[in-house]
């Protein structure tokens, strides 16, 4: 038995179950697991687990209204597990306060690096630090300043406003609704002008524009600022 954080798996899948229990089991993360969303839930409640991983199709219901449910008590990270094609799923429980998701077949790298994410900001209570450095991007959120390889970059109020949320939510894909809401606090204006925006940040912040590899675009979800 070791320390290692508590993991509560909600998977219904017996393959994808034994997958996960080598993966976790040789990185020291203890493991609770559910076949249920009902199990889940009382599992979730029972163990307070440091992070969910939560199958999107559950034999008695899904991974939304499972989503819905623990956001209103828990904070625990939730990652969600789907399916290729489940992207209006995948979105919605984004929404609704799911962290993160894993589009299945994933690898163990993949589903580390975000599990490390998650704790991360589980740990820092959701607080970004006041620097941020990934690649040669240099962010630092007392100041306001920017810079690329120690050239300061100037960027306006509003591609501030949406690098500062990507920083403050660092490594976490947030969807298009999400974005739009934190820099605009509404839904307009709509999801054409955040393209634009991202693509004017990624010209000043991106080593090369056409191949983004800091500012991630997550197809039909949204947009993820690589995290070191
Ligand atoms: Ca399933």
């Amino acid at each position: 038995m070791t320390d290692g954080p508590l993991v509560l798996l909600v998977e219904d899948d017996p393959a994808m179950r034994r997958f996960l229990r080598a993966a976790l089991g040789t990185h020291a993360f203890r493991l609770v697991e559910a076949g249920t969303m009902r199990e889940g839930l009382a599992q979730a409640a029972g163990r307070n687990p440091d992070v969910i991983l939560l199958d999107l199709g559950l034999p008695d219901g899904d991974g939304l209204d499972a989503t819905r449910q623990l956001r209103e008590w828990t904070t625990t990270p939730i990652i969600v597990l789907s399916a290729r094609g489940q992207e209006q799923d995948k979105i919605a429980a984004l929404d609704a306060g799911a962290d993160d998701y894993l589009t299945k077949p994933f690898s163990v790298g993949e589903l580390l690096a975000r599990m490390r994410v998650a704790l991360r900001h589980r740990a820092g209570g959701g607080e970004a630090p006041q620097l941020f450095e990934t690649g040669a991007l240099r962010v630092d959120l007392a100041r306001r300043t920017v810079t690329v390889g120690g050239a300061e970059v100037h960027l306006t109020p509003t591609e501030y406003k949406l690098l500062a949320v990507l920083v403050k939510h660092a490594g976490k894909v947030l969807t298009h609704r999400q974005l739009l809401l934190e820099v605009w606090g509404s839904h307009n204006p709509q999801t054409q002008a955040l393209r634009v925006y991202v693509t004017q940040l990624r010209h000043k912040i991106e080593p090369d524009p056409a191949r983004p590899r800091l500012l991630i675009t997550e197809p039909g979800v949204g947009y993820r600022l690589r995290d070191a």
